[in-house]
């Protein structure tokens, strides 16, 4: 049975005026636990063995103290332990997808702009990279439909051997990034205004490339910046598309487990829903 890890904890801190907001882990987990998603709590911990896998002690450190330059990643005193709690369900998430029940993890902070030695664009910790840096000797794909290039990401996944890496983003947009393709991460920008046709077609091709690659295990970086009514991004996805997305991923009948990364609009809820109801099969 596919299950939803979350955490009432990820609500606890915010800005005000940041998108980035409560109100989009715990409106989501109500909807959810409405629609009859099982919702559990993570069961694995976002420990430092596992962050070490991608950062660095230096930025492990960096998170708990605020020593950092990035004005839309702001330190809070409790973010490292949040953090953690976001990145315990990326853990918790991939381990059932191996044990082949699809899982998603709905956590905050996101996690795909976070590099080794970096905090970015609301990230802290890289929690999908660090899910798949635990099977080294795993066959992983990974698929960033995020709005933004998964810049934290693809440097994580340059080179390995046994990642493959497919970012579907708007271009141009923050951060800039991934506006080619280099080697096992393939970049696919969008230019604004895409609209679902285009986009679902993008993203079967990019699905079929990522299946040449015969990966054992599906991790998604699933962002609904891609809407339409997203305040930070242009394209033009519509409800019905997070379905469509859902699917199309279900249908490589891979292992798979996603992460929540953005998506910012007030219908937020509803498109996590509609995603699921395709990626969970
Ligand atoms: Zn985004």
């Amino acid at each position: 049975m596919p299950a939803v890890f979350t955490d009432p904890s990820t609500t606890g801190y915010h800005t005000p005026g940041h998108p980035e907001a409560p109100f989009r882990v715990a409106k989501s987990a109500d909807r959810l636990k409405a629609a009859g998603h099982r919702l559990l709590a993570p069961e694995r911990p976002g420990d430092d063995a596992a962050i070490l896998r991608v950062h660095t002690q230096r930025h492990i450190d960096s998170v708990r103290s605020g020593d950092y330059q990035d004005a839309d990643t702001p330190h809070y005193t409790r973010i490292d332990a949040i953090a953690r709690t976001s990145l315990a369900g990326a853990l918790s998430a991939s381990a059932r997808a191996l044990a082949g029940e699809p899982a998603f993890s709905l956590m905050r902070p996101p996690g795909h702009h976070a590099a080794r030695e970096r905090v970015a664009g609301f990230c802290y910790f890289n929690n999908l990279a660090i899910a798949c840096s635990e099977f080294a000797d795993k066959r992983v794909a990974i698929v960033d439909v995020d709005v933004h290039h998964g810049d934290g990401t693809e440097d994580w996944a340059f080179g390995k051997e046994n990642v493959s890496f497919v970012s579907l983003h708007q271009a141009p947009l923050y951060p800039g990034t991934g506006l080619q393709t280099r080697g096992n991460c393939r970049n696919v920008p969008l230019e604004p205004g895409t609209g679902e046709a285009r986009y679902l077609k993008a993203l079967e091709q990019a699905i079929e490339g990522t299946l040449s690659f015969k990966p054992e295990l599906l991790a998604v970086s699933a962002g609904f910046d891609t809407y339409k009514e997203c305040p930070l991004a242009q394209l033009r996805l519509e409800k019905g598309t997070y379905k469509r997305l859902g699917r199309l991923l279900a249908e490589t009948k891979l292992k798979r487990f996603a992460v929540l990364e953005g998506g910012y609009a007030d219908d937020l809820p509803l498109l996590i829903e509609n995603f699921l109801d395709g990626f969970f099969g």
